[in-house]
């Protein structure tokens, strides 16, 4: 593929971002739902490191039914850009800046009355009613009013004239690890349900599955479910049934190389050394891009097909590998993340070796490196 340098700069470090296979993946969640369940895509995070507007705009282009961020700011950048799909904010905010909800038209997370009522009061003065979804805390300890509060909020809640209480919804903990607990938690989730129903109250969202509730619980699918991993092709765990194509490849080139002699040091800290007479190749990405730097001597690339292994520390800006003998060129590509005619490098892969999950592998690549689309 030719990568044009108005787009990447003159730095060659760049993500290639593959619409395609996020069109692939938000069908296969799609084929995992009855017809009549909307999807919430989760693009938060600047779309887990992917790109928030060219994702969602994708995404929308698909027919999503919601999108999903952490705070006002992201769905700010979303209208911004045009996007005119419903956005739920999953994150709080303080009842001193809730402006931009009506102004934005966003939909607003509320689990507290506190922010309930300065919602309907800037509703009442501005004659628009705020859209809010209620969370609720089956287990998780974070956001949410208390499952055994819940019921008395929400009708609570339902009396303010200037809050419309389009959602509720709760978020599991444990999907990937404690299928005990998260069917305990999709039962008082189901039961709160149940109790409002029996006094006619039916609220038009109810959601609860993240990527795990997606592909393992299809009882807490309800009538909208929430993934975001699983859209961009990564695996919340293994032996996971569905097929998914990763969508973010993380890419560089060789930009200088040398010959160095048998037994010398490489990088800060000499922490490798030459074991023979070699070529050694420097890479321009590093920490400072958010590639980790843990992986200083366990992370491996691909050169031509070869899997090659960083050698010494990793630095700010660069790193080194110690090609041996093969043979590699100035200019020649690098995959860091991503897949050639014979080799594959996962973020998950990635992020077994530093200890974390992949989430934090695809959400720590910064801003420095451009993002290209592929469609
Ligand atoms: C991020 C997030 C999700 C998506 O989780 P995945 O594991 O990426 O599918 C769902 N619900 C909430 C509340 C979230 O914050």
């Amino acid at each position: 593929m030719l990568i044009s340098h108005r787009k990447i700069g003159y730095r060659p470090t760049w993500i290639e971002v593959d619409l395609k296979a996020l069109a692939y993946n938000f069908k296969q969640v799609r084929s995992q739902l009855s017809p009549d369940t909307k999807i919430l895509v989760c693009v938060k995070s600047d779309a887990y490191g992917h790109g928030i507007v060219a994702v969602s705009r994708k995404l929308v282009s698909l027919g999503v039914d919601y999108l999903g961020v952490a705070s006002i700011d992201e769905g700010i950048v979303l209208r911004k850009a045009g996007i005119n799909a419903p956005i739920l904010v999953l994150g709080m905010v303080l009842p001193g800046d809730i402006e931009p909800v009506f102004r934005y038209r966003l939909t607003q997370t509320v689990c507290s009355e506190e922010l309930a009522l300065a919602l309907n009061r800037m509703g009442k003065r501005r004659n628009q009613a705020a859209n809010i979804h209620i969370k609720i805390d089956t287990g998780m300890g974070r956001l949410g009013v208390l499952f055994t509060h819940a019921y008395s909020f929400i009708k609570e809640i339902r009396r303010l004239d200037y809050v419309n209480v389009e959602g509720i919804f709760t978020h599991f903990p444990c999907a990937d690890i404690d299928p005990t607990f998260t069917r305990y938690q999709i039962e008082i989730f189901r039961g709160l349900i149940d109790s409002l129903y029996r006094e006619d109250i039916r609220i038009p969202l109810c959601h609860a599955a993240n990527s795990m509730g997606v592909i393992g619980y299809k009882e807490s699918h309800f009538n909208l479910v929430r993934p975001g991993l699983i859209i961009y092709g990564l695996y919340p765990r293994r032996n996971i049934k569905i097929r998914l194509k990763p969508v973010m490849s993380l890419k560089t080139k060789v930009v200088y190389l040398k010959r160095i002699p048998k037994g010398k040091g490489l990088s800060y800290g000499h922490t490798y050394r030459t074991k023979d007479n070699t070529t050694v190749v420097t890479l321009p990405i590093g920490y400072g891009d958010g590639y980790p730097r843990i992986l200083s001597g366990r992370g491996d690339v691909l050169i031509s097909g070869r899997r090659l292994r960083i050698s010494g520390r990793i630095c700010m800006d660069q790193m080194l590998v110690d090609v041996g003998s093969a043979k590699v060129k100035i200019g020649d590509e690098v995959i860091l993340i991503g897949t050639d005619a014979k080799a594959a490098i996962s973020a998950e892969e990635l992020a077994y070796r530093c200890g974390t999950i992949p989430y934090e592998i695809v959400c720590g690549i910064g801003n420095r490196v451009p993002r290209i689309y592929i469609d």
